[in-house]
């Protein structure tokens, strides 16, 4: 059934303003996604009635937020479909989640002249860990190029793939371009010569279903915030017998099983990675992000991003002067682009002036800028609560913009 659209934008209060005299249109999902009302409400609901630390607690309040904390691991479990709960780990976000991987198994399982392979298509936070880790272990990175659409060079992969090959990690859909990478035959392949694959899963699990067993894959990291949920938050998912065998991230409370002065032993998975007071009331929030998610369906809410991608597309396309940047056959609702003979933080401004946020740049990929010869780009992303209607205006003003230097 189709999705009720003004049903899910009254559940956005965010949506409901005027940004310099205009009606919002918030086409920066890519960036972030707004927040239902379930999921504030969340934060101050536990702020107001269950604030207190988890785990160790002897109280009421402590076992119910502990309770609603762990509720929303098992939320997750389902969600990306992992065997456990235990491999569900909460991290700061999508860049800590790499970083964790790079530290930890990195620094134990990479060594000198062994090679990681990474894309021409990642976010700075999947290429700067690793540049890190190569400096430090002698380790060599590789980077599968892409062609002129923005597509992985499959050709390419394999030939970079050998038995040095130590770890794969790559974006599963890119943030600047929306390119959906084929990543079952990346880790497939990965597999064959025994290395491990890490999915930067930040732009794919808001528009794609997720199923690590399935996929196989032996990392998945993401962001709650770009899942309607809230900031500073997200997962870091792992293969037990790969998180078993890595050392802790951090030294703290909560990842101990017993502390004398000559020795520690860790706790068990997940809380061995997990050091410290987490961000209980946030944890507990995004459990409603993922209800929210769960009640209209994956299926449903990418039917309806991929009609107004396709309807933006077009009529984008026949205005003199746009340049689409990233052109996959296979790609999630996000759409870079230029106009000719315009720097595209100017045409942001523009926008922005028509109540339109878009985000302009390099989007964190500036070797993926730097492939295209370009400096950014001006990039429009949908979500669900987004409409035609409000393409209808972004087409007519980007027209109107273009026409500035395109006659
Ligand atoms: N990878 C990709 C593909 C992203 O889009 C982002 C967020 N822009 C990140 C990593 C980093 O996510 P966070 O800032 O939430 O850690």
């Amino acid at each position: 059934m189709p999705l009720n659209i003004d049903h899910i934008r009254g559940l956005f209060p965010v949506l409901h303003q005027e940004v310099n005299g205009k009606p919002l249109i918030y086409f920066d999902n890519a960036a972030t996604t707004q927040k239902p009302l379930a999921v504030i409400e969340a934060l101050s609901d536990y702020y107001k009635k269950d604030n207190s630390n988890i785990h160790r607690g002897a109280h009421t309040l402590a076992d119910r937020a502990t309770r609603y904390y762990e509720a929303t691991r098992g939320l997750i479990k389902t969600f990306i479909n992992s065997k456990e709960e235990a491999e569900i780990i909460f991290t700061k976000g999508t860049t800590e989640g790499i970083n964790l991987v790079a530290a930890t198994f990195g620094r134990k399982f990479i060594n000198e002249g062994d090679e990681i392979i990474i894309s021409t298509l990642e976010h700075h936070s999947n290429i700067v860990p690793w540049q890190m880790l190569c400096e430090e272990k002698g380790a060599i990175l590789k980077i599968i190029p892409i062609n002129e659409a923005g597509e992985l060079d499959m050709e390419a992969f394999d030939g970079l793939l050998s038995p040095r090959t130590k770890l794969v990690s790559v974006v599963h859909v890119s943030n600047a371009l929306g390119t959906i990478n084929p990543v079952e035959e990346i880790i497939s392949k990965a597999h064959k010569v025994g290395a491990k694959v890490l999915l930067d899963g930040a732009q794919s699990t808001s528009h794609l279903e997720i199923d690590v067993q399935a996929l196989d894959c032996d990392f998945l990291v993401f962001s709650a915030h770009k899942l309607y949920g809230p900031t500073g938050l997200g997962v870091l998912y792992g293969k037990r017998e790969i998180l078993d065998a890595m050392p802790p991230y951090q030294g703290g409370g909560e990842m101990i099983k017993e502390v004398t002065f000559e020795k520690t032993t860790f706790n068990e998975l997940p809380f061995k990675f997990e050091a410290g007071t987490p961000n209980i009331g946030d944890v507990i929030a995004f459990g409603r992000a993922l209800e929210f998610i769960n009640d209209l369906g994956k299926k449903e809410i990418k039917a309806h991003e991929d009609d107004l991608l396709s309807y933006a597309t077009e009529q984008l396309q026949a205005i003199k002067g746009f340049v689409p940047v990233g052109t996959a056959k296979d790609k999630v609702s996000v759409i870079s682009f230029n106009i000719n003979g315009m720097h595209p933080f100017d045409v942001g401004m523009m926008l922005d002036a028509n109540g339109i946020a878009v985000r302009t740049g390099h989007h964190c990929t500036q070797p993926l800028m730097q492939r295209f010869g370009i400096e950014g780009t001006v990039r429009a992303s949908f979500s669900v609560y987004n409409t035609k209607s409000e393409i209808d205006t972004l087409v007519a003003s980007v027209s109107k913009i273009a026409k500035i230097k395109n006659k």
